[in-house]
């Protein structure tokens, strides 16, 4: 009898494991004919090495991109965004005045046809941020501030709200990081640029709704970013990381990599497996990839 119990508990596993296969597969099956459907969010990391980039596509075909990488990857992301048949950026976001988030934005600016332009309101004395803001004037582009508080609609069904800056943060880029928020029914995504423990402690208190679906780890998984009290109240059902694969920053440190291992939450991550594209139709989200590893790759 034991016997038959346990071929029966092994069986139903197998079952069991076959079924939850059969819905990843399906949802991959059904991932192109899917694009075409007008219901359709799609969210895109795109790989830009070291550096951050992100494509929000709405079901009525408004577009945002949030940070273009460094100065070398302007043209990789012109030709991802026009493989898309983008050819209009409706809001297009600098988070902060780093090279590695707004290195290719001059590019994209001379390229694209935009409607909006979001940027904290922190200066540098780089040619790369002064690059950026003489292509917005040249194209007669001006420049929205980026700040807690701004909320916005791109097109009829995703709502946008700015989270930080909270306040002013002197002299440290990073922590003047653009934080947005995008909500799409029941389902949103958390973008944090290099946003520190500092912001994530000011935007708990500042009182905003921080749960989010999809979190893209702020600062590239740096040790720096996503404290646990931060992690426990976004809640989030994966996490992804932008960066570089073995870069000499470490990044995603192993802190963050322990605590994302300790909560259970999936890691995708750019280095190791490129372009990152998440669906979402208002009440799931899904994706054609694996999750990444947790592994650690270099040393900080
Ligand atoms: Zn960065």
């Amino acid at each position: 009898m034991k016997k038959f119990l346990t071929l029966f508990i092994v069986l139903f596993s197998i079952f069991l494991v076959a079924c939850l296969d059969k819905n990843v597969e399906n949802k991959i099956t059904n991932k192109n004919s899917i694009q075409k459907n007008s219901s359709i969010l799609t969210v895109h990391f795109i790989d830009v090495g070291q550096g951050d980039s992100t494509l929000i596509l709405t079901p009525d075909n408004k577009t945002m991109l949030i940070d273009g990488g460094d100065n070398s990857q302007g043209e990789k992301i012109k030709n991802y965004l026009k493989k898309l048949n983008v050819n209009k950026i409706d809001v297009l976001v600098g988070t902060h005045p780093d090279a590695d988030h707004i290195g290719g934005l001059d590019y994209i600016i001379d390229n694209f046809e935009i409607s909006e332009f979001y940027m904290p309101r922190k200066s540098h004395t780089t040619k790369t941020f002064k690059d950026v803001l003489i292509a917005a004037k040249n194209k007669g582009l001006a420049i929205k501030e980026a700040k807690y508080g701004v909320v916005f609609n791109l097109g009829d069904y995703v709502k946008c709200e700015i989270l930080n800056p909270v306040k002013k943060y002197g002299s440290d880029n990073n922590q003047w990081s653009a934080v947005i928020k995008a909500k799409y029914n029941n389902k949103s995504f958390l973008f944090t640029g290099d946003a520190e423990f500092k912001n994530e402690e000011d935007m708990i208190k500042s009182g905003s709704n921080l749960k989010s679906n999809i979190l893209k780890l702020g600062h590239h998984g740096s040790s720096s970013s996503t404290s646990e009290k931060f992690l426990k109240i976004v809640n989030p059902d994966v996490a992804v990381v932008s960066c570089k694969y073995k870069n000499k920053y470490g990044h995603p440190h192993k802190e963050i990599l322990n605590l994302l291992k300790k909560y259970n939450i999936p890691l995708y991550r750019t280095d190791e497996q490129g372009s990152l594209v998440f669906y979402c139709d208002g009440n799931e989200i899904w994706t054609d990839k694996k999750p990444g590893t947790y592994n650690y790759y270099g040393n900080k």
